[in-house]
């Protein structure tokens, strides 16, 4: 029996692909592609009572439409959710070669939209520095309009100034201390740096990794260093740096029942933190 698996569950960082962009690249063999249509992630869900999840943009906009703009993408999540009310939330997309003011609007609109839920920022994929000038407006936009915000944060290990370091996240939440931050997979090998921050952080991606490199034990006291308050349960379903995507629940599963969190804590960090987290507690 599992612990983990058998409670109804929030993953709150997955990848969903629209069906038009996965019929365009059929024969490209990308795990977006192969494992990311919604029909069968629906599937998935059941098998692993996942109640509800929040589907990711990447900054780039040709990852999830065919038309690569924001708007398409915004449009295509919408269809998303709209096809399978209830089971999805969408974060939005974010293009820094569009002109602020035009990207401002944008955000405007999508937010009359009860689907969306934050704002996604991918500074590695940008190759955008996460403390840079367009990214401040999109905090303060976000800090005014209490709009939560969800930045991938896995720099190499050794570069400390990488774009989407915690050292940078830092900067950003002393200058935007009313924001409302997520912070995905966990700082990645920099997570030291994010402990005591009071950001939320999910364990998608990086959790096996961390238990590659430090064993369970260690693994299990990273977590609680950052708070049984702060941890969100996610995946970044289906992508994973060692894991096939039909490996990954079950892997993290394994991981997690092994760990010392009591029925209370999973309840939290599978749900409770990530309704808190969008204001829906
Ligand atoms: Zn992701």
């Amino acid at each position: 029996m599992s612990k983990w698996k058998d409670i109804s569950k929030i993953d709150a960082h997955i990848h969903l692909t629209p069906d038009d962009v996965i019929e365009a690249n059929r024969g490209y063999d990308g795990k977006f592609i192969v494992n990311g249509a919604s029909i069968d992630y629906i599937e998935v869900m059941q098998k692993y009572n996942i109640e509800k999840a929040f589907i990711m943009p990447f900054n780039d906009p040709y990852m999830l439409s065919m038309e690569f703009t924001v708007e398409a993408v915004h449009n295509n999540l919408l269809k998303i959710a709209q096809a399978y009310e209830g089971k999805f939330y969408c974060f939005a997309d974010i293009d820094i070669r569009r002109n602020i003011e035009e990207t401002l609007r944008e955000l405007n609109r999508v937010f009359k939209n009860e689907f969306f839920i934050g704002i996604k920022l991918h500074p590695t994929n940008t190759g955008y520095p996460i403390d840079g000038l367009y990214y401040e407006k999109i905090f303060e936009y976000a800090e005014k309009n209490s709009i939560l915000l969800e930045i991938h944060s896995y720099p190499r290990e050794i570069l400390n100034d990488d774009v989407c370091s915690p050292i940078r996240i830092k900067k950003m939440l002393k200058k935007y201390p009313k924001a409302k931050v997520s912070v995905a997979h966990l700082g990645g090998f920099q997570f030291e740096e994010l402990i005591g921050t009071g950001v939320y952080a999910n364990i998608s991606a990086v959790l096996p990794d961390l238990v590659n490199r430090y064993d369970i034990e260690e693994t299990n006291k990273i977590l609680r260093d950052f708070g049984i308050d702060r941890l969100v349960f996610a995946t970044d379903y289906p992508d994973n740096r060692q894991l096939r995507p039909e490996d990954i629940y079950d892997r993290y599963f394994v991981i997690l029942d092994s760990m010392d969190f009591n029925d209370e804590e999973i309840e939290k960090i599978c749900k409770t933190n990530a309704l808190r987290m969008i204001g829906e507690l």
